[in-house]
């Protein structure tokens, strides 16, 4: 199959694919953004499982149930706070992309979205973000049978207008 990389501009609870991605803390209890929108339209039984999984290190992830998301699966990975841009931020951001994109490949997953991981309370800077997560997700998808199609979802125009410059002109 095709391999393709998509871009919109919603909100990622509300799209009806294989798996979406979640920008969690390490706590894994939920919190603001698009955690918080996650876990508030995929019921409290999210938040069940997400206690028994025990936490998330930064830059790791952790798969489960969609629950009351159309999307069978979350993948929950925990981003970098941006500090200095000293202190691993890129190394570890990098890693949040491809250990999500290393579960959908072993659980077969074939569509997934990805929010823009960090770029909110996290204040990742959104244009190396946006590099990063791009360039991730083309070489994963080349090596890799799954996923085969990757949507990246922005909430905002910055980051709209950040993804489209990119994917448009390499
Ligand atoms: P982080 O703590 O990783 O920065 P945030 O949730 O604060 O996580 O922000 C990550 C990105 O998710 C931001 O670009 C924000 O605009 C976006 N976002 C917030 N709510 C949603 C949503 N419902 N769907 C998709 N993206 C969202």
């Amino acid at each position: 199959m095709q391999k393709s990389i998509e871009l919109v501009k919603t909100d990622i609870t509300t799209l009806d694919i294989d798996a979406i991605v979640n920008a969690a803390n390490q706590s894994l209890l939920g919190g603001g953004g698009v955690d918080g929108a996650i876990h508030r339209a995929a019921g409290p039984d999210l938040l069940a499982e997400c206690k028994k999984i025990g936490g998330c290190p930064t830059g790791e992830a952790k798969i489960t149930k969609g629950y009351n998301l159309k999307a069978k699966y979350i993948i929950h990975t925990v981003g970098p706070i941006w500090k200095s841009g000293t202190e691993n931020e890129t190394v570890l951001l990098r890693k949040a992309y491809t250990n999500s994109l290393s579960i959908a490949n072993e659980h077969r997953i074939k569509t997934i979205a990805f929010p823009n991981i960090s770029t909110g309370v996290y204040g990742f800077p959104k244009q190396l973000a946006a590099e990063i997560a791009i360039k991730i997700t083309r070489a994963f998808i080349e090596k890799n049978k799954y996923p085969q199609k990757v949507i990246f979802v922005c909430f905002d125009e910055e980051n709209y207008n950040i993804y489209n410059a990119i994917l448009k002109n390499n």
